[in-house]
């Protein structure tokens, strides 16, 4: 029994957990992945992404004339829970497959759900962000990039940074300005666009980590023409449609489960080594009683946003809560292991998991930010 193990009193849900972990230890025997910490960020394997769109794990929510399942988001929910718990490599098809097909399915015309949502069902078409700037990151409203008015279309300019994946991506979904900046209005007169990442004009340059791996990108975009059918949503709607998009991006078990394999093998290990001191058991209590609650939050918000309500709030809570939990689970894993001959299987996520443990709090909106986020939605402020 996992910690994902919880709600099981649903006979459907248990049967798909049960049906996606049996796929995830047949695809890894098969293929030989190795489970990683962070690896829907890091974990780019396009050969799997596709063999789960061909086992039907991906476009869990997409309707079924689109190539989808047609379920709930809180079949997704299991779905992902399992492949995060297990680390597979799901990095290729997550932004997709997470936020751009729910906003396809909200804001999208039917041609473009009819060219976009059966590659993204399939697990074979792959989206960036591209929402951060310079001097735009928690300040999104600072956003510089524009988008112009041309024959037929829109004529896009401006750099954006920390675009995980558009080196490898299909597209980048880009928030830009269509009207001037109002000091009074600062959320208004924002847009959408979905560009082609081979466009003429668009230029995706390495942001390297320190460890050499290469997630991140600078991307500019000089005076790149998007053809009216890929503006997303309506002109002018952008914040609105980015704030909804962020609910989806805050609250999914990925805030809460980046070094669940890490975890899972330490205890694995600790229980195979005999390891059952008190201070050991306190440990591991206090971790899995402080993940589960997390989790019983993240839940709820997706039962929230399956009845298609806003959850933007809580959604910044389990951001907030889960990424500082999940920093947390680095320190308490490598505490654990002191003392202990630690394989060489963990002793790699647990370096990868330090590497990264600055990260969990800042993507998706940095959780100072998000604090203020929830005492305005409690009307505090
Ligand atoms: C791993 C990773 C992946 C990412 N992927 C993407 C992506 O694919 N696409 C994308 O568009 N962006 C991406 N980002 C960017 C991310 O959204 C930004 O890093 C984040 O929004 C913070 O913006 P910033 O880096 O400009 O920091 P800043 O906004 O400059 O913040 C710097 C510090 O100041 C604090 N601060 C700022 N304003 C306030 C305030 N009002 N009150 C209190 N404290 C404040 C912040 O909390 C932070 O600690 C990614 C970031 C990371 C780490």
């Amino acid at each position: 029994m996992t910690p994902c193990d919880l709600n099981a009193q649903d006979a459907e849900l248990a049967e798909l957990r049960a049906s996606v972990r049996c796929f995830l230890t047949d695809d890894r025997e098969q293929h030989g992945w190795v489970p990683a910490v962070d690896a829907w960020l890091a974990g780019w394997d396009e050969e799997f992404s596709q063999r789960l769109g061909a086992a039907g794990f991906t476009g869990v929510t997409i309707p079924q004339q689109y190539g989808g399942r047609g379920l709930s988001h809180l079949h997704r929910y299991v779905v992902t829970e399992e492949l995060l718990a297990a680390g597979a490599p799901v990095a290729a098809h997550w932004i997709a497959d997470r936020q751009v097909a729910p906003a396809l399915i909200t804001y999208g015309t039917e041609d473009q759900r009819a060219r976009l949502l059966p590659r993204i069902a399939a697990g074979s078409f792959y989206s960036a962000i591209g929402m951060s700037e310079h001097g735009a990151g928690s300040d999104l409203a600072a956003v510089k990039t524009k988008a112009t008015r041309t024959d037929g279309g829109w004529l896009l300019s401006g750099t954006k940074v920390w675009t995980s994946g558009a080196h490898h991506a299909h597209q980048v979904v880009v928030l830009a300005r269509t009207e001037p900046a109002d000091p009074k209005r600062r959320h208004a007169g924002f847009s959408q666009f979905l560009v082609s990442c081979d466009r003429p004009g668009v230029l995706i340059e390495p942001i390297i980590l320190m460890s050499g791996a290469h997630h991140f990108n600078e991307v500019t975009f000089d005076q790149v023409f998007v053809a009216d059918a890929d503006v997303l949503g309506d002109i002018g709607n952008g914040w609105h449609q980015v704030t909804a998009e962020l609910s989806f991006e805050r609250s999914g078990p990925e805030r809460i489960l980046s070094t669940a394999p890490l975890l899972l093998a330490v205890v694995r290990a600790l229980q195979n080594g005999g390891v059952s001191d008190d201070r050991t058991l306190s440990d591991v209590g206090d971790l899995l009683a402080h993940l589960i609650s997390l989790r019983q939050l993240s839940f709820s918000v997706a039962r929230t946003l399956n009845d298609g309500r806003d959850a933007s709030n809580r959604a910044a809570l389990v951001k907030d809560l889960g990424t500082q939990f999940e920093a947390e689970s680095v320190r308490v894993a490598a505490q654990l292991l002191e003392g202990q001959c630690t394989p060489p299987d963990i002793d790699t996520m647990l370096r990868t998991a330090w590497l990264h443990k600055p990260m969990f709090t800042l993507r998706g909106g940095t959780n100072e930010v998000l604090r203020g986020l929830v005492a305005r939605g409690m009307g505090l402020r």
